[in-house]
């Protein structure tokens, strides 16, 4: 990982270290600039989306924020976070100079605020996941790092910016969300030395924690209990599968948005090694996200299907109907398990 690639077209850098010069370059010739991270919003890309809009205001630049899906409730308390416009508030003419891209593999990930890339604007890319397809002019690439907010961290330090407390806030909800609240295998000493420093400038961890996980809408407890109900262990308990239909939504009154981080009980099960929840889009629409623990990349499972993400945390969208998306994904993670053993 730690090389500097520089294109003829573009410039790559997978290393920890900010490509400060080159990101600053585009910046500084810029002044319409659109911050945007990617669909279906948590922690890391909506805390980095405001942290970095809010930097940028203060250098003084015309800032633009944008995003494609509702933000989780357990989000809004974040400073600034109800001034993000939808995409359809755009006319879809206006010329951006520059757009900081988030937390995004692909261009497709941000949705259709991708139709306000237009007019030759020139865009920084900043992520950490490891399957990125440099769509940037500057590709800023640490798939070490434990999320964005970590990166844009280290960006904000070499520029000198005084991160006030909102900042700091968002900085923090990014790092803790994106580590499983400093449980994965991504919490570094850095991580952790870089959550103490944004203690330090005013997060408040106990406020910031309680906001994501412990303010949850009666609607939110309601889906939790429905999908819980889901629940179906496969192969000897190895494989775990949460449901969730449009049905329970409408029972529960909850919305999409609050089915945030519930694949995450598929791995709470002792001997599991692999979950899945399977989220019905429409009749012939499902999106599904995996989680895994020891060997099993869902990454590479999910990319199989166009879709992306992490070694132990991915998600793609299958054009089926949920139970034919089931069977599916359920006889492919027990080919995984079996071709590890
Ligand atoms: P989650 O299951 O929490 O929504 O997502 C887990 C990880 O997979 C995140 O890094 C997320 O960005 C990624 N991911 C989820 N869905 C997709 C998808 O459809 N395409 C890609 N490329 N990545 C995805």
């Amino acid at each position: 990982m730690k090389s500097k690639v520089t294109q003829k077209s573009n410039i790559v850098v997978t290393d920890a270290a900010p490509p400060y010069e080159a990101i600053m370059a585009v910046l500084d010739s810029s002044d319409k600039i659109l911050v945007a991270s990617h669909l279906d919003p948590d922690g890391d890309a909506i805390g980095t989306q405001l942290a970095f809009a809010a930097f940028l205001k203060h250098v003084g630049k015309d800032v633009y924020t944008v995003r494609d899906n509702d933000i989780p409730f357990k989000y809004r308390f974040l400073s600034g976070v109800n001034e993000i416009p939808r995409f359809d508030a755009y006319r879809g003419n206006e010329l951006f100079d520059a757009a900081v891209i988030l937390e995004c593999p692909n261009l497709s990930r941000i949705g259709r605020a991708r139709s306000l890339l237009n007019g030759g604007i020139r865009v920084i890319n900043i992520d950490h996941h490891r399957d990125n397809d440099l769509f940037g002019e500057v590709n800023w690439l640490n798939s070490e790092a434990s999320s964005v907010g970590e990166m844009t961290y280290e960006l904000f330090q070499l520029a000198g910016y005084s991160i006030p407390p909102a900042v700091a806030e968002q900085l923090y909800t990014a790092i803790m969300t994106d580590t499983g609240r400093f449980r994965y295998r991504s919490t570094s000493p850095r991580a952790m030395e870089i959550a103490g420093e944004l203690i330090e400038a005013g997060a408040d961890p106990q406020k910031i924690c309680d906001h994501v996980y412990y303010n949850l809408q009666p609607s939110t407890m309601k889906l939790i209990g429905k999908v819980l109900n889901s629940i179906e262990f496969h192969h000897d308990g190895t494989i775990c599968l949460l449901t969730l239909t449009k049905e329970m939504l409408s029972v529960t009154g909850a919305d999409e948005s609050e089915s945030d981080g519930l694949v995450d009980y598929t791995l709470f099960n002792a001997g599991v090694r692999a979950g899945a929840l399977l989220k019905e889009i429409d009749a012939n629409t499902t999106k599904i996200s995996f989680r895994s623990k020891d060997g099993i990349n869902v990454a590479a499972i999910a990319a199989r299907f166009g879709g992306g993400g992490h070694y132990n945390a991915s998600g793609c969208t299958l054009g089926m109907p949920i139970e034919e998306a089931r069977g599916k994904m359920l006889k492919i993670l027990e080919k995984e398990i079996d071709r590890l053993e």
